[in-house]
């Protein structure tokens, strides 16, 4: 039970003002305007005796609630792992005309492991560097965050598919390289990419997780499938299929690709990469066989909101700890320890 202020909710029970919330359902996410109402009782005595009848919908907004945290455990895992390493030569980011442009002055950084921890030096609000960090990366999420989404969505009873869309941005994003005279040389923009999103059903709601959105200025992680699909897609380009993918899925398939292999520099950041993602996959199992439940899923996702962002954000700071040795091997401070 919450007891926080009530601003004059009664009793699901008898109708006198209410003094605490069902916590079971408190704070869900809506599926229909208005079907997610705060539950609450003057007594335990109240509670006790409205339970039969309230219990199926508490289950459904429990559910809710603990898929909208599956959502956002898994988005602050990739921003962390990818704040720790970054991929692209990044020198500013500049928001003009309604576009978000990633500037890639190669020449400022003549050597560099690719695998690099984020410019901290670059100044941009919380949403842009969210952008930043995801721009891309719907692959890469996809493959990287596999076992981990498995794992969580393990613990509550769905149904889970991939499903590749050209999506409506809100704020689209250009990578531009930039050359001697600081013009473009040449650029990329997101009307040439797929957005990979993950759709789940969970007692008869469709739901669309939305791990990599930020990129294109979409805020909310969980949204109802046929909202997202109205707002938010121009049409399908593949799927919905099964979602198998491991850490390095794709990079297994580009390791057999002459033109992405054919130099030793191509190689080399082939490697890096793999090393990355394998660095993280250790993480995702080494922490998770620590959660002996029959449930696994249940006690990183439990407790009331405060509780849970608590263990959010000791579970990105371990991450970011873990990827960051990774980082320090990359940049030659360390020597891997093969006896480890
Ligand atoms: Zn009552
Ligand atoms: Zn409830």
């Amino acid at each position: 039970m919450d007891h926080r202020e009530m601003n004059s909710v009664s009793c699901a029970n008898c109708g006198k003002p209410a003094t605490t919330k069902c916590s079971g359902c408190l704070a869900a996410p809506e599926y229909q305007p208005g079907d997610a109402p705060t539950t609450a009782y003057c007594d335990s005595q109240c509670q006790r005796e409205q339970w039969p009848t309230h219990k199926a919908q508490c289950r459904i907004l429990n559910k809710r609630r603990t898929l909208l945290r599956i959502a956002e455990l898994l988005k602050t895992t990739l921003l962390a792992y990818r704040e720790c390493v970054y991929d692209i030569p990044l020198t500013g980011v500049k928001y003009e005309e309604g576009i978000l442009r990633l500037l890639l002055d190669p020449r400022k950084i003549p050597y560099r492991p690719w695998q690099i921890p984020f410019p901290s030096d670059l100044n941009i609000s919380p949403q842009h560097k969210e952008a930043v960090l995801a721009t891309n990366q719907c692959t890469t999420a996809q493959c990287l965050l596999g076992p981990l989404a498995r794992y969580l969505l393990a613990g509550i009873k769905s149904t889970f598919k991939i499903a590749e869309v050209n999506a409506e941005p809100i704020v689209p994003w250009k990578i531009v390289w930039l050359n001697d005279s600081k013009e473009e040389s040449r650029s990329f923009d997101c009307a040439a990419v797929t957005h990979t999103i993950l759709l789940v059903w969970i007692g008869g709601e469709g739901w669309v997780v939305d791990i990599t959105g930020c990129q294109f200025g979409f805020q909310e992680i969980l949204v109802p499938l046929n909202t997202y699909f109205k707002k938010r897609v121009r049409s399908i380009s593949r799927g919905p299929f099964a979602y198998t993918e491991h850490e390095t899925s794709d990079l297994d398939v580009f390791d057999c690709q002459l033109a992405l292999n054919d130099t030793d520099k191509k190689r080399l950041k082939a490697a890096h990469e793999r090393a990355g993602r394998l660095h993280f996959a250790k993480f995702v199992k080494e922490h998770f066989d620590r959660y002996e439940s029959t449930r696994p899923s249940e006690e990183l996702l439990s407790g009331t909101s405060e509780e849970f962002q608590g263990k959010l954000a000791r579970f990105e700071s371990n991450l970011k700890a873990h990827m960051t040795s990774f980082v320090d091997f990359a940049f030659g401070k360390e020597r891997l320890n093969w006896s480890d």
